[in-house]
């Protein structure tokens, strides 16, 4: 197994890490930009844009559609490198939940038009509605109801803890269109435009980590157009899916870049700062955090690129994909919590990134299917091979 990755694929990687910190931060910077709450939608716009010339946005989308198609190893290196940089822009990057993801590769010629296109360029955003008050790990149990009227679909419901909900243009809303049948063809997705009527996207969530990132989406008496059905009747389930081991790797790739941001600052705090008349480096106990942090990030990166690779050679990788996404995120809280500890009462206080980073990736183990539903998944794989 080879892991040197070809010029081109460091190119973009330095390309990336030069949009990040020349033009991203210094506009975070300029505005004095936090998580408290999303930037403002013509700043995040003027970024998404921007990523797009260069060729980011959407990147793991097909050639066709004005992605690169680039292979999930390399992918992963960008998410790393875009983990690295403490980003108020990040969903800005690659698009993330608001942008284009391989679940709109079913619109049809008219849907690409107005949707998959506009989004590709980083004109529109998006949001995936699929978790509601009654079916979260049980995502097949959904309550929002799709009846067929006439040329209309009619939609009741709510949605909640939807990443972009507030800002979407427009909502991927998984409804049920029979509820016995559930995964197996009673699901169905809809194309949702922000201002149909009965549709409401205004009520951002208050979240461990700022304002206005989730919210709820309500749907009452909501008459969406025929047209605006994605894909089949009864094949929304099988579309949602179709995204999840991607994001499993992006979430780790995302980790790694983060834990080895909270080791450069561990290590370079244990060189500085002094007790007892010497560095905090010098104490074995201080060396032993370094050393399983190290340890952990090496194993999650290993995992990830190996995952990656086996999925690049045209592998299932559904057990692999939970295993790293299991480990990553439960790898990047640990890593985030030693370097808290590292740092003493600076870790602390919002001097240092570290409480943001600890309050940003706390729900790493929570959203993309928990750690207990990562294992679920990891144990059923195991039991049918
Ligand atoms: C910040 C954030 C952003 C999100 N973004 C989106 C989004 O864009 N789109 C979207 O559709 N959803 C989104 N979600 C929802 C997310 O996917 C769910 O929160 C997640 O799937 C867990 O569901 P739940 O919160 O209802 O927890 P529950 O399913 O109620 O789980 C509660 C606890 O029970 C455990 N549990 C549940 N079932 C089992 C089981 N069978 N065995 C063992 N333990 C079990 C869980 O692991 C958890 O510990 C987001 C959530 C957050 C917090």
């Amino acid at each position: 197994m080879d892991f040197s990755f070809s010029q081109e694929t460091l190119m973009m990687q330095e390309t990336l890490r030069k949009f990040i910190t020349e033009e991203m931060l210094p506009l975070q910077e300029k505005h004095k930009l936090d998580r408290e709450k999303p930037p403002p939608a013509d700043l995040c716009k003027q970024m998404r844009k921007r990523s797009a010339e260069l060729g980011f946005y959407g990147i793991d989308m097909p050639e066709d559609v004005g992605g690169m198609d680039i292979p999930a190893a390399d992918r992963c290196l960008l998410f790393e490198e875009s983990g690295k940089h403490d980003n108020v822009f990040a969903n800005e990057v690659f698009g993330g939940a608001g942008g284009p993801t391989p679940v709109l590769l079913a619109c049809n010629d008219k849907q690409k038009e107005k949707y998959l296109l506009p989004l590709m360029k980083g004109d529109i955003t998006t949001c995936f509605g699929l978790s509601e008050p009654g079916a979260g790990s049980d995502a097949t149990n959904i309550q929002t109801m799709a009846v067929k009227k006439g040329d209309k679909w009619i939609l009741n419901g709510r949605k909640h803890y939807i990443t972009n909900g507030p800002s979407a243009d427009f909502a991927m809303v998984f409804a049920s269109n029979d509820r016995a049948k559930r995964a197996k063809g009673g699901i169905t997705c809809f194309l949702v435009d922000r201002d149909t009527p009965g549709a409401d996207f205004d009520h951002p969530q208050h979240t461990m980590d700022g304002d206005g990132w989730v919210g709820e989406l309500v749907f009452e008496d909501c008459e969406v157009p025929a047209e605006n059905l994605l894909g089949q009747v009864g094949a929304g389930f099988s579309l949602a899916m179709k995204w999840i081991n991607d994001g499993r790797l992006n979430i780790c790739a995302g980790s790694v870049g983060i834990a080895k941001r909270m080791l450069k600052l561990s290590l370079d705090y244990a060189r500085q700062r002094e007790a007892f008349g010497t560095a905090i480096g010098n104490f074995q106990l201080i060396q032993a955090m370094l050393a399983d942090m190290a340890t952990d990030i090496f194993a999650a990166e290993n995992m990830m690129y190996r995952a990656a690779w086996m999925k690049d050679q045209g592998q299932d990788i559904r057990k692999e994909a939970a295993m790293v996404k299991l480990f990553g995120a439960e790898m990047v809280n640990r890593v985030v919590d030693q370097a808290m500890q590292i740092h003493g009462g600076m870790g602390f206080m919002r001097e240092t990134p570290i409480e943001h980073v600890m309050r940003q990736v706390r729900v790493y183990r929570i959203f993309e299917g928990t750690s207990e539903i990562q294992r679920l998944t990891i144990a059923k794989n195991l039991l049918k091979e």
